[in-house]
């Protein structure tokens, strides 16, 4: 059955109310609507609780879709007792990793101002993000970590501009992933935008950001791999490099 994406219209929806409206025979749980962020578009999906009327709790530890888009998995943890279809309960998402997800995936978006590249991959992680590029040009890295910080305190407002799946493939050039699938199957397609009059980006993105640059806080780039002639690999963590030196 369906579910209703609810993080798709707010980023900082923390905790619903929902209904169970199947269990299925691999422990994955589905309801009527969710705050929880299906893995996608290289962000994880996210974990956390549900909260059952008796106040008893059912770990989550995968969120992920099903056959289709519109299909979203809630895995449970081993070993944690199931809902039964109609029961209402109350889904809460580990805030300060989705918050981690959240600054790291607009970090990406961010490098990918700064580094102005096809992009070929990416991997958004808590602690580390990955984003490849085809690229042959040798860069600072020094330099990159500096323009991120100059657009991380300019402190650019970020929000979202829906437009439809057909409008998307009228327009491919504002694709700027060369391998990664923009979100089209829901069809409308969410355009995640930087700067009054999206002057510092937009790009395709169905994944989850902050609303404004300065929440990205202190990044840098912490390396800079050779990954074949024609494509480098740059990996983005929180602080500051002297911080790590
Ligand atoms: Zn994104």
């Amino acid at each position: 059955m369906p579910t209703t994406a609810l993080y798709r219209d707010d980023f900082y929806l923390s905790t619903c109310e929902a209904v169970v409206t199947a269990v299925n025979e691999d422990g994955s749980i589905e309801f009527d609507r969710t705050c929880f962020y299906a893995t996608s578009g290289g962000q994880p999906g996210d974990t956390g609780f549900l909260e059952r009327a008796d106040g008893s709790r059912i770990t989550l530890d995968v969120t992920r879709h099903g056959a289709t888009k519109d299909i979203i998995l809630h895995m449970p943890a081993e070993g944690q007792d199931l809902p039964t279809a109609g029961e209402t309960i109350v889904m809460h998402v580990d805030w300060p990793r989705r918050y981690k997800l959240m600054r790291m995936h607009t970090a990406c978006h961010l490098l990918s101002v700064v580094c102005p590249f096809p992009i070929t991959g990416a991997a958004v992680g808590e602690d580390e993000s990955r984003v490849d590029f085809d690229m042959t040009e040798t860069i600072d890295r020094d330099t990159v970590t500096k323009d991120l910080m100059r657009l991380v305190s300019e402190n650019h407002p970020i929000f979202v501009q829906w437009i439809t799946d057909d409008e998307l493939v009228a327009n491919p050039g504002i694709v700027k992933s060369k391998n990664v699938r923009p979100p089209v199957g829901m069809g409308r397609v969410s355009l995640v935008c930087i700067g009054e009059d999206s002057a510092v980006d937009s790009q395709p993105c169905g994944g989850t950001h902050v609303s404004e640059t300065q929440e990205v806080g202190a990044i840098h780039i912490a390396k800079i791999e050779k990954k074949g002639k024609e494509n480098r690999r740059f990996r983005i963590r929180f602080g500051t490099p002297d911080a790590l030196a």
